[in-house]
């Protein structure tokens, strides 16, 4: 079944049980918390958070998300893309567990023919709130399930909130068992790649206060209107239902993996480490696609360090597979003829964004030019002395004169698995920081004034990494 028409079933199943079809909100939202959208409900938040009154009770949508969180795991494991979809149903004070249980298992267990996913009944697991014995007895009650197949979850993987004072409440997480040959028995406490998370759904019933940590606050009283939020990976059913081993073999990512091994001379699937490759160009190819499509533009904090990492990751993908020339244009469009049945805009907007990409590919080409053989030189001087760390010096060096960037550094050098002196690393950008200080104060009225720059740098620190692990 291909992924648009996933897509295609899940919102009609909503629809036909009175839910509103609610597009997608662009992956740049107006919320102060987030770099992008990261979940189906962040356009409805102020509804859950009682700021706005919904205008339906009940709404449906297939949201673009980034988790950005996720880019380490992305080839490595068979479920986490930076980029993903995210299918939900919404309940804003109308139905509730029942409801949002029983919706749920029509659709996987529905015969293809009768317009369900066809899951095999027998292959679905759930996790509860070990408190939540609601939950456990709707399952059983609404699915069938036997008490085998509900396993009990504590806080930290199955209550959720946000961080914050507000809604809250217990979630139960839908998993589907790929067969014994893919990990132990036992279900999804035991193995998560043998048995695969594909939704989950939260009940919002209770307010909470004195958020201290992800299980640590305190219940204070039900909410006056009790919520459904959802939220099942387009990918990940995608992937089960195409009979793939992953969610980067599934019809919307594969083609720039085909393409890819083409431009390469590599074969897919011959070679684990060149398969984790492959994966990351294709994962992130799509990802940049969507995220320039939205609006983001390279840059060195934030949202736009984002999408420049993800680009370099990319070529440089492509690189260690062994393709030297420029790969986006090769990549980007296979990506954009994938995604437009489900985006059209992409396609109209196709030169503005390949434009930006090749752009960024062609200074990264640069930079690695001219970095690339010192690094070498600093990595096998390191290794040639029986040492196994990077040291400050060389990776300042190629910060301030190669403008590499500190998490290149650190991925080449951990490819050649080496480590780096990161705290030596950055006592030599602070030093630096501070020359310059002195430098400008010295010259102050011959030049521009950098001054207030270089403060905030020194307030917030070089943003080259910073904005990659703050995000939420
Ligand atoms: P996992 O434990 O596998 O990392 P999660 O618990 O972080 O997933 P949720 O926050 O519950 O995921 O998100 C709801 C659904 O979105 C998940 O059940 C899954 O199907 C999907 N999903 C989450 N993260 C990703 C991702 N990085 N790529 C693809 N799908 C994802
Ligand atoms: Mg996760
Ligand atoms: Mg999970
Ligand atoms: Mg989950």
């Amino acid at each position: 079944m291909e992924t648009a028409e996933i897509r295609r079933r899940f919102l009609s199943h909503f629809e036909n049980a009175g839910h509103t079809v609610v597009p997608s909100a662009p992956l740049l939202f107006d919320d102060p918390n987030l770099l992008f959208v990261n979940a189906g409900m962040v356009p409805f938040k102020p509804y859950f958070l009682g700021q706005e009154t919904p205008p339906f009770d009940r709404a449906t949508s297939v949201q673009k998300c980034v988790r950005t969180l996720d880019i380490e795991e992305v080839g490595k494991t068979t479920r986490h893309g930076t980029f993903f979809q995210m299918n939900g149903n919404f309940s804003f004070g109308d139905y509730f567990k029942e409801g949002a249980i029983t919706l749920a298992w029509e659709l996987i267990t529905k015969s293809v023919d009768d317009g369900g996913l066809g899951f095999d009944p027998e292959k679905i697991w759930v996790t509860v709130l070990h408190t939540d014995t609601e939950a456990r007895e709707l399952w059983k009650k609404v699915a069938g399930l036997p008490d085998e197949r509900i396993q009990n979850r504590g806080l930290l993987d199955n209550y959720w909130h946000m961080g914050v004072e507000g809604p809250g409440g217990p979630c139960s997480e839908i998993y589907v068992d790929r067969g014994p040959e893919y990990g132990p028995d036992g279900g999804p406490e035991a193995d998560e790649d043998r048995f695969l998370e594909i939704w989950n759904l939260v009940f919002m019933q209770e307010e909470i206060a004195n958020v201290t940590a992800k299980d640590q606050f305190d219940v204070i009283q039900p909410l006056p209107k009790q919520n459904i939020d959802t939220g099942m990976g387009l990918e990940r059913v995608a992937y089960l239902l195409q009979g793939k081993e992953n969610l980067y073999e599934i019809d919307e990512v594969f083609p720039v993996i085909e393409r890819a091994a083409e431009l390469t001379g590599r074969t897919y699937g011959a070679d684990h480490t060149d398969d984790v490759r492959f994966r990351v160009v294709a994962d992130h190819v799509r990802s940049s696609l969507m995220l320039i499509g939205d609006g983001v533009t390279p840059g060195n904090e934030s949202r736009g360090y984002v999408l420049r990492r993800l680009l370099r990751r990319a070529v440089r993908s492509m690189r260690l597979l062994g393709y030297e020339d420029p790969a986006l244009p090769q990549l980007l469009p296979v990506s954009m003829e994938r995604m437009k049945a489900s985006y059209p805009e992409l396609e109209t907007d196709f030169a503005r964004i390949s434009q930006i990409a090749y752009a960024e590919e062609e200074a990264f080409r640069q930079t690695l030019g001219k970095g690339t053989q010192i690094f070498d030189v600093a990595a096998g001087e390191t290794k040639q002395s029986g040492g196994s760390v990077l040291s400050g010096s060389q990776a300042f060096q190629l910060h301030d004169t190669y403008g590499f960037p500190i998490d290149l550094t650190l991925e080449m050098a951990q490819e050649q698995g080496l480590s780096v002196d990161q705290e030596g690393f950055r006592s030599l950008m602070a030093e630096q920081r501070a020359r310059a200080k002195a430098d400008a104060k010295s010259k102050k009225g011959l030049h521009a004034d950098t001054t207030v720059y270089r403060e905030t740098i020194d307030a917030f620190g070089p943003t080259d990494w910073v904005a990659y692990t703050n995000l939420i």
